[in-house]
């Protein structure tokens, strides 16, 4: 049995149902687990030898972050979809997607997760892709914890039709679907689970929306998909399904419930977001792809949401959209972002956006018994920042600190599922220069190969 013993941290925030942040705390992990959380002169005393003893001091601890919306074979198109609008955006990812290989999907996803890591998130939800064994690899390899989804699509033409290589039938896509999730949902110890993803609601027949319902209640698993992130995307799903948007048609299919995680939800009218808590749907905001400006925040329905009860948590996006895996970031965007939107300070507190990305998220993820908190009980996934950096000093309120002015990168140390990843800033699950220097290379080959290099021109001359 391996014994951590977290001590003297300067705060130490649980997230537990009172909020408690212990001062001069500590944290004691046994096999994966939180076996304590208290006092460090109290644990010191229970845990005189344990086998790893990490110094906090002055240092704050949290749960690790969870990133509800992470595209994780995606980084290579970092820096491809500057300046344009998100539907504009659509036909590079496709171009990606359809271009890319088992190894650069592999590449990808490392880059993905160290960085994610580097920026204290031990938890993520990839909303569907493909290349998926490499994707499970990457994680196993690295030691994320995850649920990954396998993109299932059965309209392929309309705005941005969809490209030959990823065309499915829906008998195919449900198959397909089903196969991931029964090969992987549980792998790698429980680390893994695999669900399913309706990849977007304009590219999803209400046919396999709805035997996609059916199997993931049948087996105990989530369905998440995109939906009504942009005006551009409800008008254009109006037009195809007579009139309806795509919560009217989701809820006629029969594909509402709370095991569906709702990306975006940008555009839904009050009667919307009414169906939406009627039926205990959950959503995923991510600020940070306002860059395509698709209204994430000045449309203001992230509060309404909040407001009637809804469970919301925080996802990044992917490169492509967000261009950062810094989920600090997403949250200084939304605490931020939405106070000057609704022209109230008040209206979004950095309170509010820590468990947005912590305990609102485990609950959306159908995880809220094993993470989200530092609690007894609960698997050993969390963060040691770095509160002796000038981004932190001076350290009077650390969640005022974490969500407004730090980075993502005082991250320190980062323990996930009671083995420590990363100490010391230094990454001990992979060879990350060596992994960094092959996605240069993996992404030049690609962006040049599929013609996706011209949109990473410089607009000024590089001499
Ligand atoms: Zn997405």
């Amino acid at each position: 049995m391996v014994t951590i013993l977290v001590e003297n941290a300067r705060f130490l925030i649980t997230m537990d149902p009172e909020r408690r942040i212990f001062r001069d705390g500590a944290i004691a992990v046994e096999n994966g687990l939180i076996a304590d959380v208290g006092k460090t002169e109290v644990l010191k005393r229970d845990y005189e030898h344990p086998d790893i003893r990490i110094d906090a001091r002055r240092k704050v601890v949290t749960p690790g972050l969870i990133d509800a919306h992470c595209h994780i074979t995606e980084q290579m198109l970092r820096g491809l979809t500057d300046g344009v609008f998100a539907p504009s955006a659509v036909p590079r990812h496709w171009l990606y997607e359809s271009s890319l290989n088992s190894e650069e999907a592999f590449l990808a996803s490392k880059a993905c997760l160290i960085e994610s890591i580097r920026c204290g998130t031990t938890h993520i939800m990839d909303p569907g892709g493909y290349h998926l064994d490499e994707a499970v690899k990457a994680v196993e390899e690295m030691g994320m914890r995850a649920i990954l989804s396998r993109s299932l699509i059965d309209i392929h033409t309309g705005v941005q039709p969809v490209p030959e290589a990823l065309r499915e039938s829906t008998e195919k896509a449900l198959a397909a679907g089903d196969e991931f999730v029964t090969k992987y949902n549980g792998y790698s110890g429980g680390r893994i689970k695999a669900w399913f993803s309706l990849r977007t609601e304009r590219s999803t027949t209400s046919e396999l929306g709805h035997a996609v319902k059916e199997l993931a209640d049948k087996r105990g698993v989530g369905v998440i998909s995109h939906i009504a992130a942009s005006h551009y995307w409800t008008d254009f799903h109006k037009e195809i399904f007579d009139g309806l948007t795509p919560i009217q048609r989701y809820e006629k299919a029969g594909i509402l419930g709370p095991n569906l995680l709702a990306i975006g939800v940008n555009w839904a009218t009050d009667e919307e977001i009414e169906m939406l808590r009627k039926h205990d749907v959950k959503v995923v905001h991510t600020p940070t792809n306002a860059r395509l400006a698709l209204g994430s925040l000045q449309t203001g329905r992230l509060i309404e949401l909040i407001k009637r009860g809804i469970t919301v948590c925080l996802g990044h996006d992917g490169a492509g959209e967000s261009n950062s895996g810094d989920m600090v970031r997403a949250m200084y965007l939304t605490a931020v972002g939405h106070r000057d939107v609704a022209l109230d300070p008040t209206v979004m507190t950095n309170e509010m956006v820590l468990e947005m990305a912590t305990v609102k998220a485990a609950r959306a993820l159908n995880s809220e018994g094993e993470v989200g908190s530092l609690e007894p009980g609960k698997r050993a996934d969390l963060v040691v920042w770095d509160a002796t950096r000038v981004d932190w000093v001076p350290v009077l309120n650390p969640i005022s600190n974490l969500v407004q002015s730090a980075s993502g990168n005082s991250a320190e140390t980062v323990i996930i599922d009671g083995k420590v990843v990363m100490q010391d800033q230094k990454i001990l699950t992979a060879d990350e220069k060596d992994i960094l220097a092959k996605v240069e290379d993996a992404a030049k080959d690609l962006t040049e190969r599929s013609g996706l290099s011209k949109y990473a021109a410089s607009k000024w001359p590089m001499i």
